[in-house]
């Protein structure tokens, strides 16, 4: 229990109980240079961990606890004209102890997108290179890609307020499940995708960049394949070969587990690495014009498909390793060897990847049970169980009973991989539909807050162009040319009509 305490001779908040504490502040005012005033003053005491001394009369500030986990701190005008309250103004997380370090969060002025900013994102030709929809396509009935939905985080309505010109869809199925059964689950969602294209006239099916740019250019949402494990090609090139002409444009080569042919950073060293069968299936990668994706796998799988691939490699979906320790995140060595490579790091937003202090929260027993309790209710269903996770643990980041992420620690990721790799080598790979999402990041529409702050930081408008999607299109070019020259290339670059 988090527990607030309030003197009034000596105004000072002392946050006690071992989890974060969450403050809210509400604007009572009616007008806004009030509500202007009492955020300042909600800012000071969430950065300080303190209330202030000296200015308590003038706003009247009132503390109580309500009956819920969440200790709320909520100031009044002195006039206190409740009932024309209006605006929730600040959401503010402070870590506890005896001296709180304190982090700030403006909700709602960061939702604020600049003119320019928007212009900016418009103009733009906005990639994301991993999104898990395709099991909400496959499971979740209730689900229509072309309507505005009330959970998940993607569909053409929100992709569209978001000014997401092109998305990959996962093809994906767990590590565990392999031979002919992965392989026709594989099949039925390569169809999923397909149909959704096929039923819906705001979607354009692509496999190159050049695809990409028309569907841009006649304002429609490029939709795009990777194919998340290698699991799914069942040690059988012929079967890669199959993926590549329905459209598959990259393939993860491990998901949490090994494959036969290759470590994941989720399992146990097995192989050293690629086996020389992994080293094919790069080869062939490379031929066929497929991108190779590094995301998921071993250290050592990935210096070896460096060293073998011709072509540029990606991680459609991974963040850095400095900031937020999961071993599927990349090293700072990984980094920099990937930037030699011409390759590209394509950011994760999910919160155990962004925040070190999220992904090694202790979870309570209560909050795991809950979610083993929706998972039971989902059964098979892979979509009713992501989603549901995902929500009940958003939902105990906002109470406090995790600790809090923010959409900033994206901005965060991209700045250290710009840093360490360079302007030409970092993009968006957002993991959505298949990750917790950090607050403020709730779903696709909120990508233009990814430009504004940019900006913000001082990124040129064509440094963040190359970010938004200049990047990857570059790798997609340049994987294409170099499959292009190979002699005995099969033509890929069409894949099979509906
Ligand atoms: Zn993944």
């Amino acid at each position: 229990m988090i527990a607030f305490a309030y003197n009034v001779k000596n105004p000072s908040i002392e946050l006690t109980g071992p989890n974060w504490a969450t403050i809210q502040a509400y604007s009572v005012a009616a007008k806004p240079a009030r509500a202007e005033a009492i955020l300042v003053i909600c800012r000071a005491v969430a950065e300080s961990g303190r209330l202030l001394r000296d200015q308590p009369q003038q706003v009247g500030i009132r503390l109580f606890r309500p009956a819920s986990r969440t200790s709320v701190c909520k100031m009044g005008s002195m006039k206190n004209r409740l009932a024309q309250a209006t605006i929730i103004l600040i959401s503010v997380a402070i870590s506890s102890g005896a001296a709180p370090a304190a982090r700030f969060t403006q909700s709602a002025p960061a939702d604020q997108v600049s003119a320019r900013a928007r212009n900016l994102h418009e103009r733009a030709i906005v990639v994301d290179t991993h999104d898990d929809t395709t099991q909400r396509l496959i499971f979740d009935k209730s689900f229509d890609i072309g309507g505005r939905n009330k959970d998940g985080n993607i569909d053409i309505p929100r992709m569209r307020e978001g000014g997401l010109d092109a998305i990959f869809f996962s093809i994906w199925v767990t590590g565990d499940v392999t031979g002919p059964i992965a392989v026709k689950r594989a099949f039925n969602q390569i169809d999923a995708v397909r149909e959704a294209v096929r039923t819906h006239s705001d979607l354009a099916l692509a496999t190159t960049a050049a695809d990409i740019r028309r569907a841009a250019s006649n304002k429609k949402i490029a939709v795009l394949m990777g194919m998340e494990g290698g699991h799914m090609i069942d040690n059988d090139l012929g079967l890669l070969r199959i993926y590549a002409t329905l459209g598959i444009r990259y393939l993860t080569l491990t998901h949490s587990i090994n494959t036969t042919w290759a470590d994941s950073s989720g399992d146990k060293p097995e192989h050293n690495g690629l086996t020389p069968f992994g080293k094919d299936v790069v080869r062939e990668l490379n031929r066929l014009g497929i991108m190779v994706d590094i995301s998921h796998v071993a250290d050592k799988t990935f210096f070896d498909a460096l060293e073998v691939t011709k072509a540029p490699v990606i991680a459609s979906h991974s963040s850095c390793r400095a900031i937020s320790n999961a071993p599927r995140n990349m090293t700072d060595e990984m980094l920099r060897a990937l930037s030699k490579n011409g390759g590209v790091v394509m950011i994760n937003y999910n919160a155990g990847f962004l925040s070190e202090e999220y992904r090694t929260a202790k979870r309570s027993p209560e909050l795991n049970a809950r979610i083993e309790a929706k998972d039971k209710l989902c059964g098979d269903n892979e979509a009713c169980s992501i989603r549901d996770g995902d929500r009940i643990n958003q939902e105990a980041m906002i109470k406090g009973e995790l600790p809090k992420v923010t959409w900033e620690k994206i901005i965060e990721h991209i700045d250290h991989a710009v840093k360490v790799a360079g302007i030409d080598h970092v993009g968006l790979g957002s993991d959505f539909d298949g990750a917790v999402m950090p607050i403020g990041m709730e779903d696709v529409s909120k990508l233009p807050k990814i430009t504004d702050a940019l900006l913000k930081k001082g990124y040129s408008e064509q440094d963040i162009q190359k970010i938004l999607g200049g990047n990857i299109l570059r790798v997609m070019e340049e994987v294409e040319r170099i499959a292009s020259r190979s002699r005995i290339r099969s033509d890929v670059s069409r894949s099979v009509p509906f």
